[in-house]
């Protein structure tokens, strides 16, 4: 399977030379070392975006219809392989097995969408000013396509970019996570099985500054689709603006989740447990700021304090979380957390790290959280939530839609009213009513507004937009030649 030492997938596993430098890819869940993977830069950049612009030339002029064909294969072998897949995505991150399935089985599930969709690939046709004119748009490959993924949910995050880039006719360099190597490694050689032509999904491993960078700069990579931080979004697309490339920026929230009087109690519990805690708090669309009404608050905050320590941390099937995902990132958490103590936050439930090896954080709750806080305003991508006490629905609505970001949201209450209203006011791309503030589905568009994303929505099938040119094309007939 995924050798010791993970190299580079350039045009196929053959033509990716070995590496001479290499990182350690960590066991979350132990500490111990897994792999080496390849610590690429420039030169192997460049390497794989020549094989990728080589592939394109051709791959770009299939028939939309034949791709999708390549793709549905690539969906089909991905499902044929989904023990090995999920077990290595549970490998990188600690994350349980059935977590790990279900996400393989999200990737299959985006897979399928974008095949069907080389049969669509609608452009319009309209009507022209002219007579004998025909007006139409046609949606054309841009060429190379440099995705840039996160670690969190690893196979999710690959499939979310790959299989749309491919499906409108682009190559892809892929820069993995040095978090992830594997599955990524694991995602290339599933695709070559399943006969998707050398060159044209091209993995470089290696750091974000060391080899993430040099993709962006790169003249001949014409689209940019990076999942990640805020921080990293927003120099990735200063630099990509400044030689004029696209670019797709899906990045980080802090996103608010409602409970109103009238919620169903339980139900909102429920949802607050796996919105701040699921997958370690690890999402993008993780709940890490829950707003209660005051009325409830006492009753709800001792309830969710009560569930909180008993949910079980580990990498089992029956656990409820696992690790975060590197020794950096458990002791930012662990730092900050002790910071905000400090200034007077109070931690209601967790707070430290677990016994033992491994980078396991006790799931965290956190009040008297003033809002001009750093835990109130940063994203710590972990399993820690704020908790604050509103008035009532306006203060509920101002106060989540006080942040930098809006990525998600979400609204515990039977009123109808009240839902709709959040929905039309609160400030994300996605919103959800009596839910969690995560579980976007594959074919519908995600992203956020504010800091959360530069405003494109992948995937679904507004994720055409971002991998395709569009061309008008008007056609002129001549009456006199029918
Ligand atoms: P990160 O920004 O540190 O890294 C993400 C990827 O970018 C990695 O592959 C990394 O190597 C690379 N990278 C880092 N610096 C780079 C640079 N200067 N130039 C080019 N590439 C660079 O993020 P992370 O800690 O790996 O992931 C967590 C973040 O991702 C969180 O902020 C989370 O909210 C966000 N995220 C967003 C979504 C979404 O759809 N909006 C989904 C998942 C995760």
């Amino acid at each position: 399977m995924v050798p010791a030492q993970i190299g580079n997938w350039i045009q196929d596993r053959l033509g990716s030379s070995e590496s001479e430098d290499w990182l350690e890819k960590r066991n979350p869940a132990t500490g111990g070392v897994l792999f080496q993977a390849a610590r690429s830069g420039a030169q192997v950049v460049s390497r794989a975006v020549q094989a990728a612009v080589t592939a394109q030339a051709t791959w770009g002029r299939v028939p939309g219809v034949q791709r999708g064909e390549v793709l549905f294969e690539m969906a089909a072998r991905l499902q044929q392989r989904r023990d090995d897949m999920a077990r290595l995505v549970a490998l990188e991150t600690g994350k349980s097995m059935r977590d790990a399935l279900g996400e393989t089985d999200g990737a299959v599930a985006l897979g399928r969408f974008m095949a069907g969709e080389g049969q669509r690939l609608y452009g319009r046709t309209t009507t022209s000013r002219m007579e004998n004119r025909l007006a139409m748009t046609v949606r054309q490959p841009i060429g190379v396509a440099g995705l840039i993924v996160p670690a969190n949910t690893p196979i999710a995050n690959l499939a979310w970019k790959i299989f749309p880039a491919l499906i409108c006719g682009n190559a892809a360099v892929v820069k993995a996570s040095e978090d992830a190597p594997a599955t990524a490694w694991l995602f290339a050689e599933i695709a070559q099985q399943a006969g998707l032509p050398p060159g044209l999904l091209n993995v470089v491993q290696g750091y974000g500054r060391e080899a993430g960078t040099p993709l962006v700069d790169h003249p001949a990579v014409g689209v940019i689709s990076f999942t990640g931080s805020s921080a990293v979004g927003r120099e990735i697309g200063a630099r990509a603006g400044a030689r004029l490339a696209r670019t797709s920026l899906e990045l980080g929230g802090k996103n608010p989740l409602v409970v109103c009087d009238d919620a169903d109690l339980e139900n909102a519990l429920r949802w607050v447990l796996l919105s701040a805690f699921s997958n370690a708090g690890q999402r993008c669309a993780s709940c890490s700021r829950i707003l209660v009404f005051e009325n409830i608050y006492d009753e709800f905050v001792d309830r969710l304090v009560e569930a909180t320590r008993l949910l079980k941390v580990g990498t089992s099937d029956s656990d409820n979380l696992g690790p975060v995902i590197n020794s950096r990132q458990m002791e930012l958490i662990l730092h900050a957390l002790e910071e905000a103590q400090g200034r007077g936050c109070r931690v209601l439930v967790g707070g430290k790290r677990l016994p033992g090896p491994g980078y396991f954080i006790a799931p965290t709750l956190v009040d008297k959280v003033e809002r001009t806080d750093d835990l109130w305003l940063h994203e710590l991508f972990g399993p820690v939530a704020c908790l604050l006490r509103v008035r009532d629905y306006e203060q509920a609505v101002e106060a989540a839609n006080d942040s930098v970001y809006g990525l998600t949201a979400c609204i515990h209450t039977e009123s109808l009213h009240r839902a709709h209203d959040f929905g039309n006011r609160v400030q994300a791309g996605v919103v959800v009513v009596n839910g969690g503030t995560f579980g976007s589905e594959p074919h519908m568009p995600f992203g956020g507004v504010k800091g959360s994303g530069n405003g494109t929505r992948e995937p679904g099938t507004e994720a055409l937009d971002i991998y395709s040119n569009l061309l008008d094309l008007y056609i002129h007939t001549d009456p006199g030649k029918v």
